[in-house]
C-alpha cells in the first residue's frame, strides 16, 4: 500500500484560468450561443474550469477567418525561410516554458510530470523539425534531353482542419500544427474536450512569435458538434485526424461528399513479440515501459505481449513482479510513473476491461483501483497472463495500464497471433536472431516496427498504421506532401 504525505497530494497550478474561450482571427471569443462545457481535473474529478462549447456557427467564423488569412496572405506566399523563422521562434518559446506547459498538461490530463515535460520538449522539437525541413524542401524536376522539361509547383492547400485526441494533447497538436503551418496553410484546430488547457496556450505563443492573425484558429467543443462541423465545412479541403478508429470511420464517411484530403492516425493493439533467445531483461524493461508509460494512454502502447513458451513462465513471473513495482502516484510528483487516467468516463472504461479480463484470463498483477487512492482515476498497473487470442482484452484497445500476455510455440504461431487483430499500428520484436528479426518485421501488419528497441522515433520516418490503425502517413516529407498541392508543369523543348 502507498502512504502519501499531505504535501504530495493534489497540486493545483498557480494562475489557472477559470474559463477557456475560442481563438478566432486573432481574438479570444465566446461561443455564438454562449454555451460552455465543464472540464475536470483527473485527481479530484472536480470541475475546475468552463470551456466554450463550439458549434457550427463558431466553426463557420473560424473557417472564415482562416480562409481570409489564406486568400489575403501573407502567410501562404511568404518565403519558406520567413515562415521557418517564426516556427523556430515558436519552438524557442515552447522550450522556454516547458516546465509551465508540463505542469498544466499534467494537471489537466493526469500524465506524470516527468513524462509531460518530455512531451512539451517534443512539441518544441516538432516545430523546429518542420521549420528546418521546409527550407530544405526540394521538388522533382526532370529533363528529357531535347524533348521536355518537367517540374513541380508545390503550394499550400488552404484551411486545414486539425482534430486531436486527449492523450499527450499538446504534443500531438504540434505534430499537425508544425507541418500545416510550415507549408503555408492556415488552420482551425479542434482539440479534445477532456483536455483543452494546454491547447489554450497556443494563441499566446503564436502571437508572441509573430504568426499573423487568422493563420491559427482554435475552436473548443465536443466532437459531435464542433468536430463534426469542421469535417463537414465545404471550405476545409483537408482534415488531419488523430483518435479512435470508430471516430475515424465516421469522419471518413462525413468527408466523402466533399472528397477531402484525409490523414487518419487511429487506434492500436500493438504486439511485443519476445523470442526465447532475446535479452529478457531488456525486453522486460522495454515492454513494461511500452505499456505503462503515459498511463498506457498511448496509441503505440505494446498492450499485447507474445512470449515463446520455453521462457514464458519465467517471463510472466518477472514481468508481474516488475509491474508491481511501477510507482502509481500523483501526477505532479516527479517519482510518479503512472498518474491518473484522463477522465472518470475513461477510468470506467478501463476498469470494465479489467473486470472482463478477470473472467477471461489469469490476473498476475494489479486488477483494480490503485491502493491508497480513494478518489481520482488511479488504476493499478494490471497484467493478465494466459490470454486467449479471442479474448476481448486481446482484441480490443483498452488505452490504459493493462497488458495481455500470451504464449506461443512457433514463429508462425507468433506471427498469426501478432496479426490476428483488426489493428496494425506498431510492433516490437525481441530476438537476437538477426535474420529472423528482419524477416519477422516484414511480415507483421504494422506501420512501425521496433527491433530490440524502445519506442523512440526519428521524425523523418513515416508515422502511420495499417488496417484499422489509420490511413496515410505523417512524418518528414510525408507531412509536407499531405499539406501541399503538387502541380506538374511540362514544357516541350
Ligand atoms: P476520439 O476519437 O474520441 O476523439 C478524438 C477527437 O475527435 C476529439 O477531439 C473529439 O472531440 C473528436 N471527435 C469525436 N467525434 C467526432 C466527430 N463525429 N466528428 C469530428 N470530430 C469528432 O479519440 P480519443 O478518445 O480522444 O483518443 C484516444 C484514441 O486516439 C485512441 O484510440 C488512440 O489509439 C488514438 N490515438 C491514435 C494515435 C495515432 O497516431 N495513431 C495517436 C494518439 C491517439
Amino acid at each position: 500500500t502507498h502512504t502519501v504525505s499531505d504535501t504530495a497530494r493534489r497540486h493545483v497550478p498557480a494562475d489557472l484560468p477559470t474559463r477557456i474561450q475560442h481563438y478566432i482571427g486573432g481574438q479570444f471569443v465566446d461561443s455564438v450561443d454562449g454555451d460552455t462545457f465543464d472540464v475536470l481535473d483527473p485527481v479530484s474529478n472536480e470541475v475546475y474550469l468552463q470551456a466554450s462549447a463550439g458549434k457550427k456557427a463558431d466553426i463557420d467564423r473560424a473557417v472564415a477567418a482562416a480562409r481570409r488569412a489564406f486568400t489575403d496572405g501573407p502567410w501562404p506566399t511568404m518565403l519558406p525561410r520567413e515562415r521557418s523563422r517564426i516556427l523556430h521562434r515558436i519552438a524557442d518559446i515552447v522550450e522556454s516554458r516547458d516546465a509551465r506547459l508540463a505542469e498544466l498538461e499534467s494537471f489537466d490530463s493526469g500524465l506524470p510530470i516527468t513524462q509531460a515535460l518530455g512531451q512539451a520538449r517534443r512539441a518544441a522539437e516538432n516545430f523546429r523539425f518542420f521549420a528546418d525541413l521546409i527550407v530544405a524542401q526540394a521538388d522533382d524536376t526532370y529533363k528529357v534531353p531535347g524533348r521536355q522539361i518537367n517540374y513541380v509547383n508545390r503550394t499550400p492547400i488552404g484551411v486545414a482542419g486539425l482534430i486531436t485526441p486527449w492523450n499527450t494533447p499538446f504534443m500531438l497538436e504540434s505534430w499537425k500544427l508544425g507541418p500545416a503551418l510550415a507549408t503555408g496553410n492556415t488552420v482551425v484546430l479542434k482539440p479534445a474536450e477532456f483536455t483543452p488547457l494546454s491547447a489554450s496556450l497556443w494563441a499566446g505563443i503564436f502571437e508572441e512569435a509573430g504568426l499573423p492573425d487568422g493563420v491559427f484558429n482554435l475552436v473548443n467543443g465536443l466532437g459531435e458538434d464542433a468536430g463534426d462541423a469542421l469535417v463537414k465545412h465545404p471550405d476545409v479541403p483537408l482534415i488531419s485526424f488523430t483518435g479512435e478508429s470508430s471516430t475515424g470511420q465516421l469522419i471518413f464517411g462525413n468527408a466523402a461528399p466533399f472528397l477531402k484530403g484525409l490523414s487518419m492516425e487511429l487506434g492500436g493493439k500493438s504486439p511485443a513479440i519476445v523470442f526465447a533467445d532475446a535479452d529478457l531483461e531488456a525486453a522486460i524493461d522495454a515492454t513494461i515501459f511500452g505499456v505503462f508509460s503515459l498511463n498506457g494512454e498511448r496509441c503505440t502502447a505494446g498492450s499485447r505481449i507474445l512470449v515463446e513458451r520455453s521462457v514464458y513462465d519465467d517471463f510472466v513471473e518477472r514481468y508481474a513482479a516488475q509491474a508491481k513495482r511501477v510507482k502509481v502516484g500523483y501526477p505532479h510528483d516527479p517519482a510518479t510513473e503512472v498518474g491518473a487516467l484522463v477522465h472518470p468516463e475513461h477510468y470506467d472504461k478501463v476498469m470494465s476491461y479489467i473486470e472482463i479480463g478477470k473472467s477471461e484470463a489469469r490476473l498476475v498483477a494489479g486488477g483494480g483501483r490503485a491502493d491508497g487512492f480513494e478518489q481520482g482515476n488511479f488504476v493499478s498497473p494490471t497484467v493478465f497472463a494466459d490470454v486467449a487470442p479471442d479474448a476481448r482484452i486481446f482484441q480490443e484497445e483498452i488505452f490504459g495500464p493493462v497488458v495481455a500476455i500470451t504464449p506461443f510455440d512457433t514463429e508462425d504461431e507468433a506471427l498469426a497471433l501478432a496479426n490476428g487483430v483488426k489493428y496494425g499500428l506498431a510492433a516490437y520484436v525481441w530476438t537476437n536472431d538477426l535474420k529472423r528479426s528482419h524477416n519477422f518485421a516484414q511480415a507483421i501488419d504494422a506501420g512501425m516496427v521496433w527491433l530490440n528497441s524502445n519506442n523512440v522515433r526519428d521524425l523523418r520516418t513515416p508515422f502511420g498504421g495499417v488496417k484499422a490503425s489509420g490511413l496515410g502517413h505523417e512524418g518528414g516529407y510525408r507531412s509536407i506532401d499531405f499539406y501541399t498541392q503538387q502541380q506538374a508543369v511540362h514544357i516541350t523543348l
